[in-house]
């Protein structure tokens, strides 16, 4: 049976950063539930790698079909949500499911799966800090950004609604802060 490990965050906390090393540990057979978003694609993304790019309209078609386990409108008009398919299509598989996720998508999940799941909330040193890798990392527009900074303190609130805060200051000691959970959560019959 495959487990399921939800990581949220504000944006720019470094999600995205730890998930892409610890999906590289084979030992732990994880494999990313691509999302499906209504965003444009940013430079480097790749439709069904990153994400499952779909226009708004589709994407509201796709929700009246039911086809999500969970879905957010994670900023106007951009929504975001967990297909299906995607958890049988791993599940076949034989792999553990690794979620992206907002917080109250996370939250969701988790609720749904309970002991199944486990969440993990990525905590940034600081809003200011945040602030700079977005900027650093020269992905978003300005106004982008600022929508972001504004979120991320509501979103900061949600953080002890998850099994584990881990607060990514070091990179390498929040790796291993998750990849040390990770490893007890997947033992556990
Ligand atoms: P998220 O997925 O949470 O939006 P990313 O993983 O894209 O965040 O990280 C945001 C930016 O911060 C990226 O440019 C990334 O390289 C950088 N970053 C991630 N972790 C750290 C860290 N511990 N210290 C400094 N910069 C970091
Ligand atoms: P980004 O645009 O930076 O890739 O993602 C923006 C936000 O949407 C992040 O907080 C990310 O975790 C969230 N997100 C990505 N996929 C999903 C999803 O399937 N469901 C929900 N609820 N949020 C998602």
């Amino acid at each position: 049976m495959s487990k399921l490990i939800i990581f949220s965050a504000p944006s720019g906390a470094g999600k995205t950063t730890i998930v892409k090393e610890l999906l590289k540990k084979d030992e732990l057979k994880l494999k990313f539930s691509i999302s499906a978003a209504s965003r444009a694609p940013r430079e480097g993304e790749v439709h069904a790698k990153d994400y499952y790019f779909f226009s708004a309209e589709e994407f509201k078609t796709r929700i009246a079909n039911n086809e999500f386990l969970e879905w957010e409108e994670v900023y106007p008009n951009h929504f975001y949500g967990t297909l299906l398919s995607e958890i049988s299509r791993i599940e076949s598989e034989g792999f553990n499911v690794v979620f992206d996720v907002d917080v109250v998508g996370g939250v969701n999940i988790k609720q749904k799966f309970g002991s199944e799941a486990l969440a993990i909330f990525v905590m940034p040193p600081s809003i200011d800090e945040l602030e700079n890798r977005l900027k650093k990392r020269a992905t978003d527009s300005a106004e982008n950004i600022a929508k972001r900074v504004a979120k991320a303190q509501k979103e900061i609130e949600f953080a002890p609604k998850f099994d584990l805060v881990v607060i990514n200051d070091n990179l390498d000691t929040a790796i291993e802060l998750a990849l040390h959970n990770i490893k007890i959560f997947l033992k556990k019959e």
